[in-house]
């Protein structure tokens, strides 16, 4: 049993290392990506309640690497936000949204943010220098931020966002019910949008729960003035349950897929198409 016990420990700490050694190389490959302009950005529709009329995008950063093919943001964010890359990578996304994105004049242009990036003492600058950069119309910006980012220093937190306010971005509050949110967050930072995570809409049409859950985001959001948009519908049941609770957009496969600038291009120019 002893010997069980250390063979065991053993090839734990071989995983160990093939994990962290897997990381060092994702780290040395993503730097090498963001140097070499190699990652993509592309768009998801976000639609107004009927489902037809496409409100904005949001943006969803891609990489393909040269030899592991496709790597999901799930892999690669936690790697750029341990490393320090998220700064360069979430400044290269805000700024490639921001280029492609004047192409829809109509539409809101949804950018995440990592707490990482949100809590540096610079990233308004940075985002005033964008804007001004690419002429980006500032009230066409929506930030999407998690409630990791509310867990910081509350005052420097409330006065990087009046100022983003100030310059006439949007601040959405996204993944919403899925972290250390308190309600009082919502009083005191100047949200203008709700975003409920997809670990909800899923359970929507089964579990009464998370159809009580959803139906409380929505009355608080409006209570509160904000707009609530729901992620992750799937299917024509959950747009019908989410169209009747009042949601004010949806996004999801069942209104389109994340694709390229172009293709959101196309969508815009023949609508009856898609
Ligand atoms: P998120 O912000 O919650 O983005 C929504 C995710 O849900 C996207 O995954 C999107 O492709 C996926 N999704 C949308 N509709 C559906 C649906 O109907 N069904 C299913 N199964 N999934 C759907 P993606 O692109 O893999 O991104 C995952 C997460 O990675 C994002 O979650 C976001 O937290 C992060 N991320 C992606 N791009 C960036 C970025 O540029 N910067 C930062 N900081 N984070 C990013
Ligand atoms: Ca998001
Ligand atoms: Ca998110
Ligand atoms: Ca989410």
């Amino acid at each position: 049993a002893k010997n069980e016990g250390r063979n065991r420990a053993c090839i734990y700490d071989e995983a160990m290392d093939a994990d962290l050694s897997n990381r060092k190389l994702l780290e040395s490959d993503l730097r090498d990506a963001l140097d070499n302009d190699a990652l993509r950005v592309v768009y998801q529709p976000i639609v107004d309640k009927s489902g037809e009329k496409v409100l904005g995008v949001e943006a969803l950063c891609r990489w393909t690497h040269p030899t592991r093919g496709e790597i999901p943001p799930s892999e690669f964010i936690p790697v750029a936000e341990h490393s320090g890359l998220i700064i360069q990578l979430g400044n290269w996304v805000l700024r490639r949204a921001c280029l492609e994105g004047l192409a829809w004049p109509d539409l809101t242009v949804a950018v995440n943010v990592s707490p990482l990036q949100f809590r540096r003492s610079d990233f308004v600058d940075v985002v005033e220098r964008i804007l001004a950069e690419t002429q980006f119309d500032p009230t066409r910006l929506e930030l999407e931020l998690t409630e990791s980012v509310l867990l910081g220093n509350g005052d420097s937190t409330e006065a990087a966002m009046v100022r983003l306010k100030a310059l006439g971005v949007r601040l959405a509050l996204d993944d919403f019910g899925t972290g250390y949110s308190s309600l009082l967050y919502l009083r005191r930072y100047p949200f203008d949008k709700l975003k409920i995570d997809r670990s909800f809409v899923r359970f929507i049409e089964k579990a009464a729960d998370a159809a009580a859950i959803v139906h409380a985001v929505v009355s608080l959001g409006r209570g509160l003035g904000m707009k609530v948009t729901a992620e992750g519908v799937e299917t024509g049941d959950q747009h019908l349950f989410l169209r009747a609770a009042g949601v004010h957009s949806m996004q999801g496969y069942r209104f389109g897929r994340p694709c390229s600038a172009a293709e959101i291009t196309a969508r815009l120019e023949a609508p009856a198409a898609f």
